[in-house]
């Protein structure tokens, strides 16, 4: 498998080569040159790590079938997911099912891809003979700067930097970050918002004097962020691994369609949603759910893409984004992978803000996606409503997703695959109040009443999270991102 740049303005790639580089050095993003059919037994595989070997290996050609294996072994097992088959299929009442992503160490969905990709990196490192020290930054919007500082920390020959918007993350998700040790870890507050950390790390990875500086020292920018192939290719294998599972428990028919419900920000994991179905599942329509930051919503519904738009604070940080960077990737797959058509949309926002697609794009898109919004009353009242019919306890992003299926899917359609992205312990003041009424200011005290009323501990991610020592205080203004990534590859080299 080779790969190909949204903008057609870089040659081929191997899957190594795409990791590596992250994103086109040029600009765009890497997308594989055709979609891999899933063969006739994937469906049939018996755990969660058979099917993530068919699926990975149909992507990453250029790994030999045992390389590829270790890495998957490695990755998915027992002692970085508990619960016995990595995912858990759960359902939900009325032919709804939780699909339940964070049993990986940082209680989020992003463990899932973000546990593989070091020794995904590392095994295209040697591959192709690479021997730089490799620099990896990451925008989070909370979720992926834990989960990447998790998997890259204390990895020979990667250093990782992360920035996130001051302020506009969670206690817990701060923390969370700011505690984290590792020789070659560094993580900085940023002063704006999660489209400025993200937009500023896209700059630098097209920055070429960075880019020779950096290389003078022997170090390789990469990116954690989901713009990266390896991760995306990852999340493909829990859409398929949940379809299998609906299948053996008789909740479907082999060749049964099924919906999929995706709380959504920058379109990484709905989009890997598309890309198994266009590998041959059986998936009649996309649900993209969004917070109150609705831009999708309205570009689904009008065609128009606009960001200037009031930014909203949200109980789910992890999708307060205007600019959804893998957009760009579902626009190339839908008009036809036709990089001519889509690069002009993407001048134009980067230019004015706002783009407009096509009638004939449009219409493509209205026959697969269907969009929805949560606002925060809604949000708190689905975490109450599935509470108290199920008695489970869901977070306040599965719930926007939880609460847009409910509202907008239809009444006799099919079994709907809901993605459920974050443990209710990350953010349990708000999960609390959702379902007692009661606020709890104090989030560890909140922590401790809603394990009293799940009748479980915490998921390990939270617990003592607070006596840990806070070793990341660095806040930084949006200008000084670039010297910030000098300096802390400057230390880099001094130290290897
Ligand atoms: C990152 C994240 C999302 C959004 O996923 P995208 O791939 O960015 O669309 C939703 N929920 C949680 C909990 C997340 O961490």
């Amino acid at each position: 498998m080779r790969y190909i740049g949204t903008h057609a303005n870089h040659p081929f790639a191997s899957a190594s080569e795409a990791v590596l580089l992250g994103m086109v050095p040029r600009g765009g993003l890497f997308v594989p040159e055709f979609i891999p059919q899933l063969e006739a037994d994937t469906l049939a595989q018996p755990d969660y790590l058979e099917t993530a070997r068919r699926i990975m290996a149909a992507y990453f050609t250029d790994f030999a079938p045992d390389v590829l294996d270790s890495c998957l072994r490695r990755t998915y097992n027992r002692e970085n997911f508990h619960t016995p088959d990595i995912v858990n299929l759960r359902p939900l009442g009325r032919r709804r099912f939780l699909l339940e992503l964070f049993h990986g160490p940082t209680a989020a969905f992003k463990d899932v891809a973000l546990q593989l990709m070091p020794h995904l990196t590392t095994t295209a490192k040697s591959l192709t003979g690479d021997k730089t020290h490799t620099l990896i930054l990451v925008a989070t919007s909370g979720d992926t700067g834990k989960a990447a500082l998790e998997g890259y920390k204390n990895v020979d020959g990667i250093s990782i930097v992360v920035f996130y918007p001051q302020g506009g993350v969670s206690e817990v998700q701060r923390l969370q970050m700011a505690t984290t040790d590792g020789r070659n870890t560094k993580v900085f507050a940023v002063r704006g918002n999660f489209d400025d950390c993200q937009t500023g790390a896209k700059a630098l990875f097209l920055d070429s004097n960075l880019r020779d500086y950096l290389t003078g020292m022997q170090i390789k920018l990469s990116t954690g962020n989901s713009i990266n192939w390896g991760r995306l290719a990852p999340q493909i294998v829990y859409y398929v691994r949940a379809y299998a599972l609906l299948a053996a428990r008789g909740e479907i028919k082999s060749g049964d369609e099924v919906d999929i419900c995706v709380p959504t920000g920058n379109f990484g994991n709905i989009l890997a949603a598309w890309y198994a179905r266009a590998m041959g599942l059986p998936v009649r329509k996309l649900f993209c759910a969004s917070n109150k930051n609705n831009i999708l919503t309205d570009f689904f519904q009008t065609g128009v893409y606009d960001t200037h738009r009031e930014f909203h604070r949200t109980s789910s940080p992890s999708m307060d984004i205007l600019i959804s960077s893998n957009l760009e990737r579902f626009l190339f797959e839908i008009a036809g992978r036709d990089a001519e058509k889509i690069k002009p949309w993407f001048l134009d926002r980067f230019r004015t803000g706002r783009f407009q697609i096509d009638a004939e794009t449009k219409k493509a898109i209205d026959a697969l996606v269907v969009p929805g919004w949560a606002d925060e009353p809604r949000v708190f009242a689905e975490i109450k409503n599935v509470h108290e019919e199920t008695g489970m306890i869901i977070d306040t992003h599965t719930a926007v997703a939880s609460a847009v299926s409910r509202d907008i899917g239809p009444k006799d359609g099919p079994a709907t695959i809901i993605a459920s992205t974050a443990s209710p312990f990350k953010f349990a003041g708000d999960v609390l109040a959702a379902i007692t009424g009661e606020a709890e200011p104090d989030e560890f005290k909140a922590i401790d009443r809603l394990s009293e009323l799940a009748g479980e501990p915490a998921h390990r991610a939270v617990r003592g999270l607070q006596e840990r020592p806070v070793l990341h205080e660095g806040v930084l203004p949006i200008s000084q991102m670039r010297e910030a990534v000098i300096g802390f590859a400057e230390g880099v080299k001094t130290r290897t």
